[in-house]
C-alpha cells in the first residue's frame, strides 16, 4: 500500500465547498475525508457541526462503481470537555474507519480566532495544552492527533520557548498518544502556511525519545489542489529524524506504509 493523505475536508464540512470528484481526479487506490464535527463550535455561529453521514453514505455509493477507488469514511473529532458523552453517543451510531482527534476550540472561542491575540500567549497556550492532555483521557475513541500546533498558529512561539514553558505538557501528552497507539500527524497547514516546521522540528524527536513510532502526513486540504499537498517535504522533515515509515488506519487494522517521494 502506498501512504494516502489522512486529512482533508469536502463540502460536508462548514468551512469548505469542495467535491469529492475533485480530489479523485488522480484516482487514487484509497480516499477518505475526513470532515469536521465539531460541537457548539465558536468557529461557525456556535452551531452543532455534525458531517452529514447519510449523504456521505450516498456519495460514496455513487461514486465506487466509478473509480478504481477503495473509500473510507472519516472524521475529524474537535472536543470539548463536556461533549465525550454527545461525541460517543455519535460515534456508536455513525461508524467510521479513520477518526481524527483535534482541538479546535474551548466552548468560547476557536484558538486561531482574532480573540487570542488579546490574551496572553502562555496563558492561552497552557489551557490548550491541558485540554489536549484531558481529552486524550476522557476521549478514547481516534486513531490520530492531528495539528498539535493548531492552538499556536496565531501565537508566534519559538521552539526554544515550547521547550523553556512547556516541555511537561508536551511530554505528558506525547506520553498518552503512544500509550493509546495512536500516531502523530504532520499537518501541511502547520508546516507550509502557518511556518510552524521548527515547532515539529522540536516535537518530533521528543515524541520519539519517549518511544513514539506512528506518523502520518495530512494535507488538511480544504479545496482539492491542497490534496496531499507538501508531502515530499513533510517526508523530508521526517526522514531528518530517521523515521522511515508511515501509518494508515482503517478501522481496526493499521498498516505500515513507506515515506512518499
Ligand atoms: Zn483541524
Ligand atoms: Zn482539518
Amino acid at each position: 500500500m502506498n501512504y494516502y493523505d489522512q486529512h482533508l475536508h469536502t463540502f460536508l464540512s462548514f468551512d469548505s465547498q469542495e467535491i469529492f470528484e475533485n480530489y479523485l481526479l488522480n484516482k487514487p487506490a484509497y480516499f477518505v475525508a475526513t470532515d469536521h464535527l465539531d460541537l457548539h463550535n465558536p468557529g461557525d455561529d456556535f452551531h452543532d457541526d455534525i458531517p452529514d453521514y447519510e449523504k456521505l453514505t450516498q456519495k460514496l455509493a455513487e461514486l465506487a462503481p466509478n473509480y478504481p477507488t477503495t473509500f473510507l469514511k472519516g472524521v475529524e473529532i474537535g472536543v470539548v470537555p463536556g461533549q465525550e458523552d454527545q461525541i460517543n453517543d455519535y460515534l456508536n451510531q455513525h461508524p467510521y474507519d479513520l477518526k481524527l482527534l483535534s482541538i479546535h476550540q474551548n466552548g468560547k472561542f476557536d484558538y486561531m480566532d482574532d480573540v487570542v491575540l488579546t490574551k496572553d500567549k502562555f496563558d492561552v497556550a497552557k489551557k490548550y495544552f491541558d485540554q489536549m492532555s484531558q481529552v486524550l483521557d476522557t476521549f478514547p475513541d481516534a486513531q490520530i492527533l492531528t495539528h498539535f500546533d493548531y492552538g499556536l498558529r496565531r501565537l508566534d512561539f519559538t521552539p526554544q520557548e515550547l521547550e523553556k514553558h512547556f516541555e511537561k505538557e508536551l511530554s505528558l501528552i506525547l506520553k498518552k498518544v503512544i500509550k493509546r497507539e495512536m500516531a502523530l500527524e504532520i499537518n501541511a497547514k502547520s508546516f507550509g502556511y502557518y511556518q510552524n516546521a521548527n515547532l515539529y522540528r522540536y516535537v518530533i524527536p521528543l515524541y520519539k525519545s519517549l518511544g513514539g513510532k506512528f506518523f502520518t502526513l495530512g494535507s488538511d486540504a480544504h479545496q482539492a489542489e491542497d490534496y496531499q499537498a507538501l508531502f515530499p517535504e513533510m517526508a523530508g522533515l521526517l526522514k531528518e529524524f530517521g523515521v522511515n515509515f508511515l501509518v494508515t488506519f482503517q478501522k481496526n487494522d493499521r498498516f505500515l506504509t513507506e515515506l512518499p517521494e
